[in-house]
């Protein structure tokens, strides 16, 4: 083990945090405890200043003070929360993206429209490892609507490829109504490669659904550059919209009047006011809401988006590429000699924000950090995942989060 003389290793944390051009943007969160190490800001992001005093000044003006008359400017705010990120974030044109909803109520409302939009075909591709809630989501489409999954079994860390996908595609040819995966693995934090999986599936005559709930905020997506068809995600992770903020929704423009949305509510309905017969939607990607919004959350929402969209996608991505290699040459160094495997990409261009790090051990070893202010997450049955958020994770974090687990594993590493 030569930690001195690996340059990255020996790199003085205060030094790559001088050098940090968003090192600012960690003043602009709420940091009550500056010694505590948080590592899981890809899990709920912190909260940003503004989104505190936006959420105040939202009740007390607002709430208190408008009262039914802030449904004037109210009802525009999903639309237009959905354009700043959208458009600042995920590379979508103006009118594709909503905020609404929770990621799985979401991501069950444009699975299915896709369903209905392909009546004769009767697979659904996706991959074992993909997040919980769209698996669960999917099986009962599936169910329901007489319906298989095709499902792929991709390497645990990289994740699915495009051979994978095509072998699928080509196993059931004609018959696959969906693809759905995630842009980033929640757990390894691979990177699918969405512009040729898009295009395989398209050319197979299915439509693709993206998740992007590790990816928004954290890497940029390209929606329309490369012709996504539907996309979900969430606002409480790296976009730092607060516990449970509401999630959001794309449909490509020419696709937003093709497919149906499944859940016919009066948010959607063309003339909302006159409470009229019938259901006739809305044009364009307003056609696609409910319900009421809760005006709290999506406030608090959008100030996160905001601070996202102000540091820039290409800033966050090229320090969340710093943050996850500085994680893993401390990891090659003080973690791999005491029995931990990395279960990450390697490859920086494939691996979004987090760096899992594995050991037998590691759901003893988790609770063992969080008592030493060290608060990663915990992933059966093997990995600490460790989330670096790259607005307001420092290589300080860094550095001492890891050094504080290579000594609870067992070993005292030289540097920390
Ligand atoms: C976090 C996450 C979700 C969360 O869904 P909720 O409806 O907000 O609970 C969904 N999908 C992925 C890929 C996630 O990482």
């Amino acid at each position: 083990m030569s930690i001195e003389a690996d340059p990255s290793v020996t790199a003085d944390p205060a030094a790559l945090d001088a050098a940090d051009p968003l090192a600012s943007f960690r003043r602009r969160f709420v940091i009550p405890d500056p010694d505590l190490v948080y590592l899981d800001g890809n899990s709920l992001g912190r909260p940003p200043l503004r989104a505190i005093e936006r959420v105040a000044r939202v009740a007390t003006e607002e709430w208190a003070g408008q009262l039914i008359r802030g449904w004037d400017h109210w009802l525009e705010a999903p639309r237009r929360v959905g354009d700043l990120l959208g458009v600042g974030l995920l590379g979508a044109r103006r009118d594709e993206v909503v905020i609404c909803d929770s990621t799985t109520i979401d991501f069950f409302r444009l699975a299915s429209a896709a369903l209905d939009a392909r009546p004769n075909r009767r697979c659904i591709v996706t991959d074992r490892a993909n997040f919980p809630t769209d698996r669960y989501v999917l099986e009962g489409l599936a169910r329901d609507r007489d319906r298989e999954i095709a499902w792929l079994d991709p390497d645990p860390i990289d994740g699915p490829s495009v051979d994978d996908v095509g072998a699928t595609l080509a196993a059931h040819p004609g018959d696959v109504a969906l693809v759905t995966l995630s842009h980033v693995n929640y757990r390894s934090a691979a990177i699918a490669d969405l512009p040729a999986i898009t295009a395989l599936a398209h050319d197979a005559g299915a439509l693709v659904l993206w998740d992007l709930s590790h990816s928004a905020g954290s890497v940029p997506v390209g929606l329309a550059e490369h012709g996504v068809d539907l996309a979900v995600g969430c606002t409480y992770k790296y976009l730092n919209g607060g516990p449970g903020a509401p999630a959001y929704l794309y449909v490509r423009a020419d696709l937003q009047a093709e497919l149906r949305n499944p859940i016919q509510g009066w948010f959607g309905q063309a003339e909302q006011f006159e409470m009229g017969q019938g259901f006739r939607p809305t044009a364009g990607i307003g056609g696609w809401l409910t319900g009421t919004p809760g005006m709290l959350g999506l406030a608090a929402a959008e100030e996160g988006i905001r601070v996202s969209v102000e540091a820039g996608i290409d800033a966050i991505r090229a320090k969340g590429i710093a943050l996850t290699e500085y994680a893993i040459a401390l990891h090659d160094a003080w973690l791999a000699p005491i029995g931990f495997t990395l279960g990450s990409p390697r490859d920086a261009g494939r691996r979004g924000s987090h760096v899992s790090v594995r050991r037998a051990d590691a759901r003893d070893l988790t609770r063992r950090l969080i008592e030493a202010a060290v608060i990663p997450d915990f992933r059966a049955p093997d990995s600490i995942r460790l989330g670096l958020s790259p607005l307001t994770t420092s290589f300080a974090d860094v550095a001492r989060g890891i050094a504080i687990l290579a000594r609870l594993a067992g070993s005292e590493p030289a540097a920390g």
